[in-house]
C-alpha cells in the first residue's frame, strides 16, 4: 500500500524498474514527461540498451484551467485503465496495451505509441490516412455494440453501468458542451471579432431547444460505454495503424456522442482549411478527402454494427422487422446533433482546438471560425429530421 503522490521523473524511473518482466534489473532508464500537464502526467520511459520503452500515465488530483486549479477525482485513472482493457477485449489492435494499473498512485502503465502521431497534428499537416475510416468505424461499432443491451446480458450491463459512473468528468462535458456556450457564461472564451455571431446564438431559442434535447439524452441514456472524449487529439495514427487513447471521460451514454465527437473534429479541420491550405485547388481537394472520410466512418460504423446485430443478437424483440433500421436512424440523428454541439463549443467555449486557433492569419481564422459555427448550428437544428449521412455532408459543403 502506497499513498498518492505526483511522481518525479526519478520516482517514475524507480517505479518502472520494479515492474516485473519489462526491464533488466541493471537497465539504465531515462524518463521524459511528455503530457501537456493540465490534468495528467505522462512519463515516457526508455531503456537505450534494449530499445524497450513504455508509458506511465498518472492522474493529478486537480485540473489547471484558465489559471485556476479545480479538484478532479483520481478515480478517472481507474476508469481509463478499465475502459482501455474492456475496449482491448473487443479490438486489441485499436488501443494501447495496458500492462498494469496502480490504484494508489492513479497510474496506468501502457504500451508506448511514440511511433504514431496525434491525428490532429497529422490533419493539420494535410496528411491522408486511407485505413483510418475502417479502423475507427470498427472501433466504434464494436465498443458501442458489445457494451450495449444489444451485445451483452442486460443484467451484467446494469452492473457495468455502475462500474463506469463518472460524475465529475461528465459534469465537465455537461457544462462546457451543453450549457456555457448557449449563454453569457464566464467559462466562455469569445474573441472580440466573433461577438455578433455568438450573441446571435445566445438569442436563438430554436437552437437552444435542440441543445436541451441533446443534453437530456446525454444526461439520461445509459446506452453504451462511451469513450467520452473521442476527438482527433485522442487518436494516435500512422499509415497502417490507429490507436484510440485517453478514455478518462468514459461513462454509459448515448452512442451518437462518440460518433458525433469524431465527425465534429474532422469537420473542424474541414473548416480550418481556410488557414491550412493556401492553394485553392489543394484546399478543395483536401476538403473533399475529409468529407469522404466522414461519410466512410459512418458507413463502416453502420455496416459493422448491423453485422454484429445480425450475428450476435438473440433476443426476439430485437429481431422485430424494422427495429434495427429505426435504431440506426436514431443513432444517426443523435450523431449529427452531438457533432454540431462539439463544433460550436470549440469555437468560443472554454477549450478550443489547434486546427482553428493555430491559424495565424486573422482573417482566415475568422473565416474558419464562422464556417465552423455555421456548420455546427445547422447540424444541431437539422438533427431530428435527418435520415442519411449525406445530409450532414451537404450541410458542411453548402455552409457559407
Ligand atoms: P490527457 O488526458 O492529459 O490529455 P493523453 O492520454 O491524451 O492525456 O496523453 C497526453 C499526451 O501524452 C498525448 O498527446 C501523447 O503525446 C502522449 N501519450 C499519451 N499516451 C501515450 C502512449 N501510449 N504512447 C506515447 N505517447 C503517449
Ligand atoms: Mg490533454
Ligand atoms: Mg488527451
Ligand atoms: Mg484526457
Amino acid at each position: 500500500m502506497t499513498t498518492y503522490r505526483a511522481l518525479t521523473e526519478a520516482e517514475a524511473i524507480a517505479y518502472a524498474k520494479e515492474l516485473p518482466n519489462i526491464f533488466a534489473a541493471d537497465a539504465q532508464l531515462t524518463s521524459r514527461e511528455i503530457g501537456d500537464g493540465n490534468l495528467n502526467l505522462v512519463f515516457h520511459i526508455t531503456d537505450e540498451q534494449s530499445g524497450r520503452s513504455l508509458i506511465l500515465k498518472q492522474a493529478l488530483p486537480y485540473a489547471k484551467v484558465v489559471g485556476e486549479s479545480w479538484p478532479l477525482t483520481l478515480d478517472r485513472a481507474r476508469i481509463e485503465s478499465e475502459a482501455l482493457q474492456l475496449q482491448a477485449s473487443f479490438c486489441p489492435e485499436l488501443v494501447p496495451h495496458v500492462f498494469a494499473y496502480e490504484k494508489d498512485l492513479a497510474l496506468t502503465v501502457m504500451e508506448d505509441l511514440s511511433d504514431h502521431v496525434i491525428m490532429r497534428k497529422g490533419l493539420m499537416e494535410n496528411n491522408r490516412y486511407p485505413l483510418f475510416a475502417g479502423h475507427i468505424g470498427t472501433f466504434m461499432a464494436r465498443t458501442l455494440f458489445y457494451t450495449s443491451d444489444l451485445g451483452m446480458n442486460q443484467q451484467k450491463k446494469k452492473l457495468q453501468v455502475g462500474q463506469f459512473i463518472n460524475p465529475e468528468l461528465c459534469k465537465i462535458t455537461e457544462d462546457l458542451i451543453f450549457d456555457d456556450p448557449y449563454r453569457d457564461s464566464p467559462n466562455n472564451n469569445v474573441e472580440a471579432h466573433l461577438k455578433d455571431a455568438v450573441a446571435a446564438i445566445w438569442k436563438d431559442h430554436d437552437l437552444h431547444l435542440e441543445v436541451a434535447i441533446l443534453r437530456n439524452t446525454f444526461l439520461t441514456r445509459a446506452e453504451s460505454l462511451l469513450h467520452g472524449d473521442l476527438h482527433t487529439g485522442s487518436i494516435f495514427i500512422k499509415a497502417d495503424s490507429t490507436k484510440v487513447i485517453d478514455p478518462e471521460f468514459a461513462y454509459y451514454g448515448p452512442m451518437g456522442f462518440d460518433i458525433g465527437a469524431l465527425l465534429a473534429n474532422l469537420l473542424l479541420n474541414y473548416a480550418a482549411q481556410e488557414g491550412w491550405s493556401t492553394d485553392e485547388a489543394e484546399r478543395a481537394d483536401y476538403r473533399k478527402y475529409l468529407l469522404e472520410t466522414v461519410k466512410e466512418v459512418w458507413t463502416v460504423f453502420e455496416r459493422e454494427f448491423r453485422t454484429l446485430w445480425d450475428n450476435d443478437v438473440t433476443d426476439p424483440m430485437s429481431e422485430t422487422p424494422a427495429y434495427q433500421d429505426w435504431y440506426l436512424n436514431r443513432v444517426l440523428q443523435e450523431t449529427i446533433g452531438f457533432a454540431g454541439c462539439k463544433m460550436v463549443r470549440r469555437i468560443y467555449g472554454l477549450s478550443h482546438v489547434a486546427d482553428i486557433d493555430g491559424i495565424e492569419d486573422a482573417s482566415a481564422r475568422e473565416k474558419a471560425q464562422r464556417l465552423a459555427l455555421a456548420i455546427g448550428t445547422s447540424l444541431i437544428k437539422h438533427h431530428r429530421k435527418a435520415a442519411s449521412i449525406d445530409e450532414l455532408i451537404a450541410i458542411a459543403r453548402d455552409a457559407a
